[in-house]
Formats: C-alpha cells, structure tokens, sequence
C-alpha cells in the first residue's frame, strides 16, 4: 500500500469532504501531504494532527483558492520546505447556485477564481517543480458533463472549463512524464452535499447505484491516478459517479 512513500503532495481545500478524504489517503499510502484550507484553521489542524497519529505526514496551510498570489505561494512553499512536489490535488471549489438572473457579479468573480483561475495558476506554479512521474489532478464536477438540475449555469461553466485544462496541459505535460487527470465526482456526501439534504432522494435517484459516493470512493480514485501504476492515464476524465452521466 506504501506505493507513495517519498512523493510529496498538496491537496487544496483538504480540511473538510472529498480533499480530506484525499489527504488521508495519499498520507496513508506514504506522501508526505500538505492541505490547504480557507477559514476553519481548527478543524484543518485536526485533520493533520490526526493523519500524524496514524502514523502519516501532514500539515495544513491557510490558502484561499480566490487569491491567486496565496495559491502560488502554497505550491512554492511547500516544494521549498519539502525539497520537492510529485502531486497536486486542485480540489477547492465554490459552490454558487442559483437562477441565472439572481447570481452576482461577485458570484461569478469567486466562481471564476477559485474554480478555474486557481486549478491554473496552481498548476503553473507546480510545473516548476514537478519531476518525471508528476501527476496533477483535478477535481470537477458530474454536473459538467450533465447539469440536469436548474441553478448550476454557474458552476458548471467552472466545472467544464476543468476538461480544457486538463487535456491541454496533458499534452504539453506529457514530453516531461506528468500526467494530468479529471476527476468528477458524482453526489458524495459533504457538508456542500450532504446525503442526509432535502434534495438528496432526487440526486440519488439519477444515478444508476441510488446513492450518495461517500469522500473515501472518489478518493481512492484519485489516489490510484497519484501512483506510478497510472503512469500511462492522462488527459483523461474519470467519472466517479455512480453512474450519474451514464
Ligand atoms: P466541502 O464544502 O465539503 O469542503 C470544502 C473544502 O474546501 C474545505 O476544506 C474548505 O475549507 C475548502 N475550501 C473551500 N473554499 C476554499 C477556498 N476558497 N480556498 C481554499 N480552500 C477552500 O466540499 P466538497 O468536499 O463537497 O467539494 C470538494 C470538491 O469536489 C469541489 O471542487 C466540488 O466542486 C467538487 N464536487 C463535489 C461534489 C459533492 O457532491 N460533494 C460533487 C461534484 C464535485 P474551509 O473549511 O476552511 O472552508
């Protein structure tokens, strides 16, 4: 299982949902972890004094994905204090519904930044570090793909943008033997999402399993990407939704 021991890994928005999933198990498997997080300073700190009882690595740093100067410096910094960075999770996302005429020009402004402006900017400051075997990965959104509920004209544009990126930077990345990968989860059970919401029985109903993900399936996907064994998986979308788009 130690198939990451001496790779080191930053999980952006690790301190709560499907990052902290991510953290825990790239720390498990043997990475060296650090995750980022935006206001809960306490419940970021726990999750890292947690993974280190199990006998892991990891710290959190405070780094709002809306601030592209802190996303930069969290790359910089953790290559700087570690000597290195083989994996970036750019998970941090936010999560603006609403009817179309009713989101602000502010919404769309943190949308744009912490949705696709950090997932780059991120991944321009980690291509100055990451070695042959590097792997960035993306957390999207099912509902890039099938944005069957109304309210999502927002997000999904984000989420959708992810797909670009992805391919894009595959292509340039490739020559260098980094991979860069999509994942899009379907309804997994967070605080954004929890199984137990109002709306939970109709999201379920349109996948063909009839449940929420918990943080831990779409983790152990992104982990899989994150090993050696995926080496030859990029530019790829993986759809870890229950069958949501099927
Ligand atoms: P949660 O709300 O459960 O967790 C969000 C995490 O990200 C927290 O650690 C939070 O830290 C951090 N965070 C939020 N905003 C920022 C920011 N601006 N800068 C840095 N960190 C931030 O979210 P999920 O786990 O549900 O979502 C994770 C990703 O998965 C997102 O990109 C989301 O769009 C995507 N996704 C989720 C689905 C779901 O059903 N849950 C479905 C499809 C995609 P803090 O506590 O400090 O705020």
């Amino acid at each position: 299982e130690n198939t990451l021991d001496g790779k080191v890994a930053l999980v952006t928005g690790g301190s709560r949902g499907i990052g902290a999933a991510v953290a825990s198990r790239l720390a498990a498997m043997g990475a060296d972890v650090t995750l980022t997080y935006r206001s809960d300073r306490e419940r970021a700190d726990a999750l890292a004094d947690r993974i280190r009882r199990d006998g892991g690595r990891a710290t959190a740093v405070r780094a709002d994905s809306a601030d592209p100067a802190a996303v930069t410096a969290a790359v910089d910094g953790v290559a700087a204090d570690r000597g290195r960075l083989d994996i970036l999770v750019n998970n941090a996302g936010a999560f603006l519904l609403g009817p179309v005429e009713q989101l602000t020009a502010a919404d769309v402004e943190q949308t744009v930044a912490v949705n696709i402006r950090a997932p780059f900017v991120a991944s321009q400051a980690a291509v100055r570090h990451l070695p042959a075997g590097g792997r960035i990965i993306n957390i999207g959104s099912n509902m890039a793909e099938r944005a069957i509920f109304p309210g999502f004209s927002l997000y999904s544009m984000s989420k959708t943008a992810l797909i670009g990126l992805t391919k894009a930077l595959s292509r340039e990345l490739g020559p260098r033997a980094v991979t860069v990968n999509l994942v899009n989860p379907g309804p997994t059970d967070t605080d954004a999402n929890p199984a137990d919401g109002p709306n939970a029985e109709a999201i379920s109903a349109f996948t063909a399993l009839g449940h929420y993900a918990a943080p831990a399936d779409i983790a152990a996907a992104v982990a899989f990407l994150a090993t050696p064994e995926a080496r030859y998986i990029t530019g790829a979308t993986l759809n870890v939704d229950g069958g949501f788009t099927s």
